[in-house]
């Protein structure tokens, strides 16, 4: 790897690691760079961008999309969606990770052009629908397309479309409605365990006197306890380099078989992120 290229995945990674929710100051030139759809494992498929994700579901020719990426990358998803066979109109539910602009700016258009239904936990509501992120931030909060709630989910709640079952769980703190969700596949006559967690970056949240989410600290701290507790074969997060979804899908391509099966991963990511969540937090105490 040269040193630009390394230099640039650090960045890349730095950017997404921050995953500011709150400008467009922050995007990262990965967010917008097309990339070519491909089969993850099962019935799901990759749709999204080289930096955001956004992952089919299909159940036959109907399927659920998990987030929409940016408002200007939206129609790189329906693109994407249409280039693996699909019609726009088979999305049935749109369902999302957390009410950030780079997961949901792109959710009106995709909803609109879809006529899909948008599935939310209640707790993320407000800002889905007001198009703001909910909560105080160290930086200034940056708006996305609002979009409507058609279908109000609550904790633990599962969505159908025919035979696929997408459990939702509740991982607040990144926003107050950050949702994983979980679902098994078989791949290869292997049941796999799939999991999206929700990222569990601070991302610039206030984590002392934040009026409008006054327990963010707990919520941080009882999410690392609910996703170290989940059990994943397969990790699929919201901004892919956290699990290097498509490197895996390059050596799944060159012969690996294997190469998006990795029970250890969720351990890891939750480890590495509580750790910095109690660095940000001690940061943030010492600045009160
Ligand atoms: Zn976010």
């Amino acid at each position: 790897m040269s040193m630009r290229t390394m230099m640039r995945r650090v960045l890349a990674t730095v950017v997404a690691v921050t995953c500011l929710a709150t400008g467009a100051r922050a995007d990262n030139a990965a967010w917008s760079e097309p990339a070519k759809p491909f089969h993850v494992v099962g019935n799901i498929y990759y749709v999204g961008t080289k930096g955001l994700s956004a992952y089919l579901i299909a159940s036959g020719r109907q399927a659920i999309l998990l987030d929409g990426t940016l408002k200007s990358t939206a129609s790189q998803v329906e693109d994407n969606i249409v280039a693996l066979g699909f019609k726009l109109s088979d999305v049935k539910i749109i369902v999302t990770s957390h009410a950030h602009y780079d997961h949901v700016a792109g959710v009106a258009q995709i909803k609109r052009d879809s006529g899909a239904r948008l599935y939310a936990l209640s707790a993320d509501r407000w800002a889905l629908e007001n198009g703001l992120h909910d909560g105080e931030t160290t930086y200034r909060r940056g708006t996305f397309p609002p979009v409507k709630v058609d279908h109000v989910l609550a904790d633990g709640d599962v969505v159908r479309l025919g035979d696929v079952s997408m459990k939702a769980t509740l991982t607040p703190g990144h926003t107050p409605g950050c949702t994983t969700w979980s679902t098994s596949v078989t791949e290869a006559g292997r049941a796999l365990d799939v999991v999206f967690p929700c990222s569990v970056t601070v991302a610039g949240n206030r984590l002392f006197g934040n009026k409008r989410y006054p327990g963010i600290v707990a919520d941080f701290d009882k999410s690392f306890d609910r996703l170290s507790a989940m059990k994943a074969d397969v990790v699929l997060p919201a901004h892919p380099e956290f699990a290097d979804v498509l490197g895996r899908a390059r050596r799944r391509d060159a012969g690996e078989t294997d190469a998006f099966v990795d029970p250890d991963l969720l351990g890891k990511i939750v480890v590495q992120s509580r750790a910095a969540f109690k660095k940000e937090l001690a940061r943030q105490k010492a600045r009160q």
